[in-house]
């Protein structure tokens, strides 16, 4: 057997362009593609269900990308790695980096196991605009503010890289085929709820491809107006497709920038840096998942009403827009950033149930489910990250309904129980007059429920609560 065969271990980066593990892997000799289902090492962040969804839509994809050669196994790479190391006469492995804190103690145990088998380990940033490293302060130390980090960090520091061709040749091993191994990794739900799932989306790398293709060419030109209402489209719906890395912010980046820069293309790639913020907080705060960054709010008064919690997660909590986005989110695996928003600040202050419970429920059901992403945006508006929103400003659902689905196209469609009544109540139908409620036939507590919580009285709870953590 050749001695010169490289592993290419696929992790977050299910691509074959602008892959720069895999480009360096494929200039050296053959390439042994393979991919890892973890559940080891990842914990308590093991992929939740609908990742894993989208996951086995992906890898088929890549498979059909790789002529059927990708090989995939469960397990601990710490064996795998090195078993396949020694069967196959390795003499190099690729990966591009991965930022999870477990992910980078399993890498760099790899890496020492690796080397002392005089196995070469290349690790690449495929994932990110900017290294976490390479983005600090004059101090050395990491931003804690998003505005300067951007502005000052990312805008100042070295162009990302230009994005790279598909590996002009891709000698791949010949192995068994493995089209059935990833059948056999049990990915998909066992309920009908997989199938509703992803018939919203279309999963790989051709698809990612086209969606940001379709994105530029016609919804980016209102992105920065229209990507506050849920019913426009337009946003990328990129999320899914950059978390698994079917196409890299680098290309989403100079794709956007290939045209003049307006304030439109500008704000896109704003919220790109938003996702290289988050993946800053996460690298040098390892306990962003479950610690809140801002340490005064351990104390805070949590409830714990896990009632109160199921009726969130199931969209019965009464209030029109917080109903609608979490049935968009079982629905579709997405949410609209809005609407995380207004449902985030509901659960944690309108009902002051923990943030931690609701990223729980996010990871679980969302395609674009993000340790990083997901643990800052809700530290953020929980107010206790870093360059969080300020603790007091508790979105009023009713009026964000109001203000971001004006014609109530969006709750309408995820609340079709409340699709006769009339604008003027639709996001308040606890207001609404019995004659509005019968022509509409709305029996609230019947067909739809009462409000699980007072909107008024649970914002001045909400208020309490934090005067209690200052004083
Ligand atoms: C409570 C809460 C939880 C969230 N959880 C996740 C998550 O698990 N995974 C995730 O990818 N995003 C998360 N977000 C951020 C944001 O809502 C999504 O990235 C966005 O809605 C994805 O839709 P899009 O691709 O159409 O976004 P676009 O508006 O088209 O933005 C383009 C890309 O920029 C990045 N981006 C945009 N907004 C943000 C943001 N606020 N923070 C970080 N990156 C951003 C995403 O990668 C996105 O795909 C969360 C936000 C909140 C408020």
């Amino acid at each position: 057997m050749s001695k010169n065969i490289t592993i290419h271990w696929f992790r977050k980066d299910l691509r074959l362009s602008d892959n720069p593990a895999l480009y360096n892997a494929a200039s050296s000799g053959v390439v042994l593609p393979i991919y890892i289902l973890d559940d080891i090492n990842s914990g308590v962040f093991k992929m939740g269900s609908a990742s894993r969804c989208w996951l086995h839509h992906s890898l088929k994809s890549l498979n059909q990308s790789l002529g059927g050669k990708l090989q995939v196994f469960v397990g601990d790479p710490l064996n795998i790695l090195p078993e396949l190391a020694k069967k196959y006469k390795i003499s190099n492995i690729t990966w591009n980096r991965c930022y999870e804190p477990w992910q980078i103690k399993i890498d760099t145990k790899l890496k020492q196991i690796l080397i002392n088998l005089e196995i070469k380990v290349n690790s690449y940033n495929g994932s990110l605009l900017w290294e976490p490293w390479d983005v600090l302060k004059k101090d050395g130390l990491a931003y804690k503010v998003f505005t300067p980090f951007y502005h000052n960090g990312c805008l100042k520091a070295k162009e990302p890289r230009l994005p790279l061709p598909s590996p002009p040749k891709l000698l791949l091993i010949e192995t068994e085929k493995s089209l059935d191994k990833i059948e056999q990794l049990g990915l998909l739900p066992k309920l009908e709820w997989g199938k509703t799932l992803i018939s919203h989306w279309h999963i790989g790398e051709l698809a990612a491809n086209e969606r940001l293709a379709d994105f530029l060419d016609k919804d980016i030109q209102s992105y920065k107006e229209g990507r506050d209402f849920p019913a426009m489209s337009s946003v990328s719906r990129l999320s899914p497709h950059l978390h698994f890395g079917e196409i890299s912010p680098n290309q989403a980046w100079y794709g956007a920038r290939s045209f003049s820069l307006d304030s439109n293309i500008d704000h896109f790639c704003r919220e790109l840096a938003w996702r290289e913020f988050s993946y800053s907080l996460l690298y040098f705060n390892h306990e962003l998942a479950t610690k809140n960054l801002q340490q005064k709010f351990d104390f805070f008064p949590w409830r714990y009403d896990s009632k109160q919690l199921s009726l969130w997660q199931e969209g019965k909590t009464g209030i029109p827009i917080v109903d609608a986005g979490m049935r968009q989110l079982w629905q579709t695996g997405y949410m609209h950033n809005r609407i995380r928003m207004v449902v985030s600040s509901f659960l944690v202050k309108n009902l002051l149930l923990d943030w931690r419970d609701g990223a729980r429920w996010f990871w679980e059901c969302l395609f674009d489910a993000d340790l990083a992403n997901n643990s800052a945006s809700w530290q953020w508006v929980s107010g206790c990250g870093a360059d969080a929103a300020p603790y007091f400003r508790i979105f009023n659902p009713v009026t964000q309904g109001q203000k971001f689905d004006q014609s109530g196209e969006y709750t309408r469609y995820f609340v079709p129980e409340l699709k006769l009544l009339p604008d003027k109540y639709l996001f308040n139908p606890w207001e609404a007059p019995v004659e509005v409620l019968q022509t509409a036939k709305v029996e609230l507590g019947i067909n739809y429920p009462l409000p699980i919580v007072d909107l008024y009285s649970s914002r001045v709870r909400a208020l309490t609560a934090l005067k209690s953590l200052i004083s």
